[in-house]
Order: structure tokens, then C-alpha cells, then sequence
């Protein structure tokens, strides 16, 4: 497929020169081989090194080589470049050949007529993460999108890639294909960095089968496992089963999970990939909920195999790494693929439809109960990805105010959209119809729109357009409303059609005054956030303020809610607080209760039909 694309591009480039419309494609490079090694692994560093090979037409023009500012999956730009070290460039001779940085991830060689150049640099990796990569003496783990630089114009070239590892480190990843290798061809750099790697001396792995599929469950483990691995594959494969009957059989052969137990309460992770994911826990697996988390990161990040793997916006691949990403479709990719994670927790049967009511309800909870939510919509919160997937802020920000994730957003869009088609349908079809109607036209039906990957992207507009076609309701109003605007979901239509009401109740510690507070310590309270148009903004309360007293007592994580609760609307509460140097002391006048809880109830008079649509949902029928 790849060669005869290329024919393609040449010929097309050509034409262009000849009718003087566009500027000339450049041909591609005769070879892109990376070797990857790791000598001193308690240095961190990874050593990268790349032949290139170059058409005689390209010998005597610069040479750009790029560090991603951010890789797929992740959307605040963290800027690689920023761990690269000592890049170097050499002739086919091995003599220096002159390197200028061009900007903060671009490095430009002059080729000086050489058709082989030599290039080498180091990167420093210090992060158990999907997004990162990790070199120490333990392992090496790495998202190829922080270790590997593309020449720029590129990326769509093939490349090699060879591995070096540590004497009796073993390597594997998603496009492994036999004991022992360390060498990949990849069709292209963007699918190289698709391909999340692990090398130690003692990580395990366990194979099962799904529809003549094979999975693999490779775990590296920094804690005890108190013999739980064994149970954990066996749900896997549970999950594995309920999402492969809802999409049908997945494309691949071959699928690996690459999942760490980082035993050190902070790294913690899971990103999507073609033919893998790697999922980062934070505990070891014999402590209490570890299990269970991995088993929900496992649902979710599996639905991405086709929800935005294959099925994705328009803007998902091939990429710009030099800008941020710009997509209105997050809410779908993540949203959606949030609902459905813990959907198929439900038909895999490792959730009761208790805990997956309950789970609706508590995003319900946090979305109704969120201030950005009525000032962000799903497609202006999926277009500031960059400034709330993860992102690191060096300057004081009010998005805690003013934004919402598009993973809760667009899962509570899910949810309501999935119930008022089956309600509005009579049952006969689902958003599990319209996803399966999604895929086939633009993944499996779609012509190519890159060099990347099949079929094309979709936009939100695609989705309106399918999901009122699969339905026969124009779902046009719908999409104005609460996609593009921030109107409340209909919730009550939506639970109504299978029997259940969405019910909302003061909390039981019904005030919180507008503040969060973070416990670093569990005596230690520090303001984390201050709710525009509050009692503690009316207080005079900021972020940062390290809290000594409420009502003259000292605060704990457990108690001072609870302390709040013996109040009522109207009543002054006396607060201290330390500000830099200063102490300070204000009233905290409580208003109206402001803490709600939704809960997902059986409604009284639901019909046999309402009840056989909830039993249809939750079993994926
Ligand atoms: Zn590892
Ligand atoms: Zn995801």
C-alpha cells in the first residue's frame, strides 16, 4: 500500500511542477534509519541516532529536524524538544557537519553534498507516563513522540528502526512480532511513534484469544501483585469480548496492553495507540482499587482501538506538531469514549447496573455542579485542549471558573444521546448503530485522505448528520443547544425512556462556599480555587491562601464541610488565613445552599417496555 501511494505522490508532485499551480513536493528520502540506545540508564538519557539517506536532488539543500512540541493523545504542548541534548551532525566520512537551531524544536544541517548524513542526540526521560518516556535501571518506557525527531517534510517517508538494549533486557511493543526483535519497519515516523515500547529484564506477559485475535497483557510491576494478575487478564479479556460484540472484529492480529504498576502514588496514565496502549497505575496491583482502575482504563483506552484510532475528527492525523491541535471533536473522542468505558464495564459483567447508574450520576453531579460548565460548550472545551489536557500553567489562571473537560461533557452528551435514540426509536437503534455507522463511512468506506491512515476524519456536523439519520429525528436542535451552546441536557427524556429518573438533592454537607480547598497535608488546607460570585469571593478569599481556621478551629480534609453544615443560609462564619506573610481574618457569609448530588433512580410506574429499553442499554442489544 505504501509503495504504491508513493508512485502516487511522485507522479502528483510532478504534475504540480509542470503546471506551475503548486509549489514541488520534495521526493522522499532514500532511508530514515533510527537506532535507539541506552548505555547509561541511570543518566536518563536516551541516545538516538538516524542515517539518512538523500536523493541526489536533495544533496546540497538544508536539512530540518524536528522534536514534536506534543504527541498524539495528549493535547497541552509540553515541548520535547526541551529534553533534547548534544545534537550532532555528521558527513557519510564521519566529519562534522554544521548544525544551526533554527527555533525551539527545529535543528537545520547544511548537507554540504553529502547523500548520507549521520545524526545524533540525546534525550532525557524521566516520566513513567503515556505521554513521556522513562530510562533508569530499571526499565526503559517510551512514547516515541518524546524520543524521536521527524525531518521535516518528511513524515511521510518510511523508516527503520533498531533497537539497542541493556544486556538481558527484553523488548516489546505493539508491532512486535517475535521473540528477541529489535528491528521495526514502520510505513511512516507518525506510525513509528504509534508504537509505545517497554525494555527490561523482567516484565510478563500473557496471551488469550478473541475471535482469532491475539492479546497480549504485558505487566511490568514496581509493587507486590498479591496474585491478582491472573484474574485481571481474565476480566480484560471480559472487556475485550463486550466492546469487540458492539464494533465487530477489530482490524489488527495482534493487540498488547502495556501496563505499569508505578508504585509511587503519582505516575498514572493510559493513552490509545493503533495496536496497543500503554496504561500507567499509580499503586501497586495487591492494594485496595488498583484493580479496579486498571480494569477502567483498560475499557476505555481499548474503545479507542476504534473510536479515535481509526474513527476520528478530521484534524486527528496526520498531525502539525509545531501548533497546538485544533479539533471541535474531543467531546466524541473522549467524551464518548468515557461513556462507553464504563458502559462495557457494565456488559463485560464486572459492574453491577447499580454501579454504572451510579457512575452516570456522579458525572451528572460533577458536570450540573461545575461554573464552567454553563460558560464552555463541548466544542469550545475540545478546541482548549491544549490548555486543559494536563497542561502545566506558569501563570495564575480562573479555568477552574470558566472551563469543562470534554471527557465528562462529552459523556453525559453520550449518555443523553444514547437514550433519546433508543427512546425516540422505540428500541430499534442506539448510538452504538450510529458509532457502527460513523466507522464504516469514514474509516472502512471512506478513500484515503493521507499518507497515514485509512478512510478520512469526520466533524461534528458528520455525527448531527448521522445520528438523525440512523434515529429519523432531526437532531440539529440538539446539537445548537447543548454541543455548541451550554444549555442542560435533557436528562429527564432521556432517563424517562428506560424507566429511571435523574433525581437532584441538597448534599448532605450542603455548603462549600465557593471553595475547594487541596490537603497536601490532611491538616494542611490551602485554597485551590475560589468560585466566581461567591461567599468566599464576596469574603475576600484568594487561591493560595493557607487556611488556619474555620469557626476558630482547625481545618482536616474530613471535617471542614462538615463543619460549614451546622451552619445555615444568612450565618457569618470567621475565617483565618495566612497570605504570604500576612495573617488574615474575614467573615465567610453563607448564601443559599450551593452543594447538589443527582441520583440515578427505578422510577415507580416504569413499563415492561421502558424496563426491556434499560435492559437493552445496559446489555448492549
Ligand atoms: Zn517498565
Ligand atoms: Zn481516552
Amino acid at each position: 500500500m505504501n509503495t504504491n501511494f508513493r508512485k502516487l505522490a511522485i507522479t502528483l508532485s510532478v504534475i504540480a511542477i509542470l503546471s506551475g499551480v503548486a509549489a514541488a513536493q520534495e521526493p522522499p528520502l532514500k532511508s530514515i534509519a533510527y537506532r535507539l540506545s541506552m548505555s547509561r540508564p541511570v543518566s536518563h538519557l536516551f541516545e538516538v541516532s538516524m542515517i539518512v539517506e538523500l536523493p541526489e536532488q536533495l544533496k546540497d539543500k538544508p536539512l530540518q529536524f524536528q522534536m514534536p512540541k506534543w504527541s498524539p493523545g495528549r493535547y497541552a504542548v509540553f515541548d520535547f524538544a526541551k529534553n533534547v541534548q548534544e545534537f550532532r551532525a555528521a558527513g557519510a566520512d564521519g566529519s562534522k557537519r554544521a548544525v544551526t537551531r533554527v527555533d525551539n524544536q527545529t535543528w537545520s544541517v547544511a548537507p554540504h553534498g553529502d547523500t548520507t548524513l549521520s545524526i545524533t542526540y540525546k534525550v532525557f526521560g524521566n516520566d513513567l507516563s503515556g505521554t513521556f518516556s522513562q530510562l533508569d535501571e530499571r526499565h526503559a518506557n517510551y512514547n516515541g513522540g518524546s524520543i524521536f525527531m521527524y525531518v521535516v517534510g518528511h513524515k511521510p517517508d518510511p523508516v527503520r528502526l533498531t533497537i539497542n538494549p541493556p544486556a538481558g533486557w527484553k523488548i516489546v511493543n505493539g508491532w512486535t512480532e517475535r521473540q528477541g526483535q529489535t528491528d521495526w519497519q514502520f510505513p511512516n515516523w507518525d506510525t513509528m511513534i504509534d508504537a509505545p515500547t517497554e525494555i527490561a529484564p523482567d516484565w510478563t506477559q500473557e496471551t488469550f484469544e478473541v475471535g482469532g485475535k491475539k492479546y497480549h497483557v504485558v505487566v511490568h510491576s514496581f509493587g507486590p501483585e498479591g496474585g491478582k494478575r491472573p484474574a485481571l487478564v481474565k476480566d480484560i479479556e471480559k472487556v475485550v469480548r463486550a466492546e469487540v460484540a458492539m464494533w465487530g472484529p477489530p482490524e489488527f492480529s495482534e493487540y498488547t496492553f502495556l501496563i505499569h504498576y508505578a508504585a509511587d502514588d503519582h505516575s498514572g496514565d493510559g493513552m490509545e495507540h493503533l495496536t496497543s496502549t500503554q496504561i500507567i497505575e499509580p499503586g501497586a496491583l495487591e492494594e485496595p482499587g488498583v484493580y479496579s482502575a486498571t480494569l477502567g482504563t483498560v475499557a476505555h483506552e481499548f474503545f479507542h482501538v476504534w473510536n479515535v484510532k481509526r474513527l476520528r475528527p478530521q484534524e486527528l492525523g496526520p498531525w502539525d506538531f509545531s501548533r497546538p491541535l485544533a479539533t471541535r471533536g474531543l467531546f466524541v473522542a473522549e467524551g464518548f469514549t468515557n461513556y462507553y468505558g464504563h458502559l462495557m464495564l457494565r456488559r463485560a459483567g464486572i459492574w453491577t447496573d447499580k454501579a454504572f447508574l451510579d457512575r452516570q450520576a456522579q458525572t451528572v453531579t460533577r458536570i450540573e455542579g461545575a461554573p464552567g460548565s454553563r460558560l464552555m460548550s463541548a466544542e469550545e472545551s475540545s478546541l482548549s485542549a491544549s490548555f486543559i489536557d494536563d497542561a502545566p500553567h506558569a501563570q495564575a489562571v480562573n479555568l477552574n471558573n470558566t472551563s469543562i473537560s470534554y471527557y465528562p461533557k462529552g459523556e453525559v452528551i453520550a449518555m443523553v444521546m444514547d437514550l433519546l435514540v433508543r427512546g425516540r426509536t422505540k428500541g430499534k437503534a442506539s448510538l452504538d448503530d450510529v458509532m457502527r455507522d460513523m466507522y464504516e463511512e469514514f474509516y472502512l468506506k471512506s478513500p484515503n485522505s493521507s499518507y497515514y491512515l485509512r478512510g478520512r476524519g469526520y466533524q461534528p456536523e458528520d455525527l448531527e448528520r448521522i445520528v438523525s439519520h440512523r434515529s429519523g429525528v432531526d437532531f440539529s436542535d440538539f446539537f445548537k443547544r447543548h454541543v455548541r451552546d451550554v444549555e442542560v441536557l435533557p436528562y429527564d427524556e432521556a432517563f424517562a425512556y428506560v424507566g429511571l429518573r435523574l433525581t437532584k438533592s441538597q448534599a448532605k454537607e450542603p455548603f462549600d462556599a465557593g471553595l475547594s480547598i487541596q490537603f497536601e497535608d490532611p491538616r494542611e488546607g490551602i485554597i485551590e480555587n475560589v468560585r466566581n460570585n461567591s461567599p468566599a469571593e464576596d469574603a475576600g478569599l484568594q487561591a493560595n491562601d493557607e487556611i488556619i481556621s474555620l469557626a476558630g478551629k482547625n481545618v482536616t480534609q474530613d471535617s471542614w464541610r462538615k463543619m460549614l453544615a451546622k451552619y445555615k443560609a444568612g450565618d457569618s462564619v470567621p475565617v483565618v488565613v495566612k497570605r504570604d506573610r500576612r495573617t488574615i481574618k474575614v467573615n465567610l457569609v453563607l448564601g443559599q445552599p450551593e452543594r447538589f448530588e443527582y441520583t440515578v433512580e427505578e422510577k415507580a410506574d416504569a413499563t415492561a417496555e421502558q424496563k426491556a429499553l434499560r435492559a437493552a442499554w445496559l446489555n448492549g442489544k
